[in-house]
């Protein structure tokens, strides 16, 4: 079953189009990565999927609806985002910053939370392993922790399809590591759909079970990694010339840079 559906989108801000001809799918359950460069239009497409932005044509489907006639809550009881951890937030505490995501359903001004949506709170939390951070303020968190209590908020949402901007950023190898290997266990183990922006392909290559590479705004390549990844492809979509090589624990192909020295230059 497709979760999300996008026809012929074209998007972007007053004075700038940014993405075009953007067509794709999503079934429920899946891993997606969109990769490509810095302004490339990765962050857009995720406001486009939001419904966030001003100019906005085509169609997208969250769970065969058409997101143009879904209010804001519908939207929020199908997709959870995660921001860059860079967003600043007021100081809440984590356990606070996570149980905003309950609200994000609820009809009512002044709602409470209720025995269900803190069971929903304390679940995300011991998912992200975030328990002993809760009494916390958010802001005093490394970014690798603040990374991890963005994905329990979003888990604590309980929305099917988790969309991700750039989750790695900011993030030291090790936390790079751990959020990806989070993500697939709430893949596998909760059944979530996963998207994900991403500009290091060798770090989501391993985890996504379907790759778009996107360029100036328009899909270049889409399919499974084994099917897209070739270094025909990363060139062009990185404007770089790269090598490939098999990662020793995966197997899977990994970019390798080639580092000139200045003579050869
Ligand atoms: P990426 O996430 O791949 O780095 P973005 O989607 O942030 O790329 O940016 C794509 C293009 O959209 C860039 O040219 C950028 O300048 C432009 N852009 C991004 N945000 C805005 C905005 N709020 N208003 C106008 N243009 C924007």
């Amino acid at each position: 079953m497709e979760l999300l559906s996008v026809n012929l989108l074209e998007a972007g801000y007053p004075k700038q189009v940014v993405l075009r001809e953007i067509r794709f799918k999503l079934e429920a359950g899946k891993f997606l990565a969109v990769c490509g460069r810095n302004g490339s239009g990765k962050s857009t497409l995720l406001r486009a999927l939001l419904k966030l932005l001003p100019h906005l044509k085509g169609k997208i489907y969250l769970d065969s609806r058409d997101i143009s006639q879904m209010k804001a809550r519908e939207i929020a009881a199908i997709t959870a985002y995660v921001p860059q951890v860079t967003e600043p937030v007021f100081n809440f505490s984590v356990e606070e910053i996570v149980s905003m995501a309950r609200y994000f359903r609820q009809q009512i001004y002044f709602p409470r939370l209720s025995e269900t949506d803190r069971k929903a709170v304390e679940e995300a939390l011991i998912l992200t392993e975030t328990q002993n951070l809760k009494h916390k303020s958010f802001n005093h968190l490394s970014s690798g922790e603040k990374q991890r209590v963005l994905i329990a908020r979003a888990l604590a949402q309980d929305s099917p399809l988790i969309l991700l901007d750039e989750p790695s950023s900011h993030l030291d190898l090790n936390f790079q590591l751990q959020v990806y290997q989070l993500l697939k266990r709430l893949q596998k183990e909760k059944g979530k759909t996963i998207l994900v922006t991403e500009h290091n392909l060798n770090l989501c290559l391993p985890y996504c079970d379907r790759l778009i590479f996107l360029k100036n705004g328009k899909i270049m390549a889409s399919g499974q990694p084994p099917e897209v990844v070739n270094r025909r492809i990363l060139q062009e979509v990185f404007d770089l010339e790269v090598e490939l090589r098999e990662n020793s624990s995966t197997g899977l192909p990994e970019i390798s840079l080639i580092h000139r020295r200045e003579a050869d230059q």
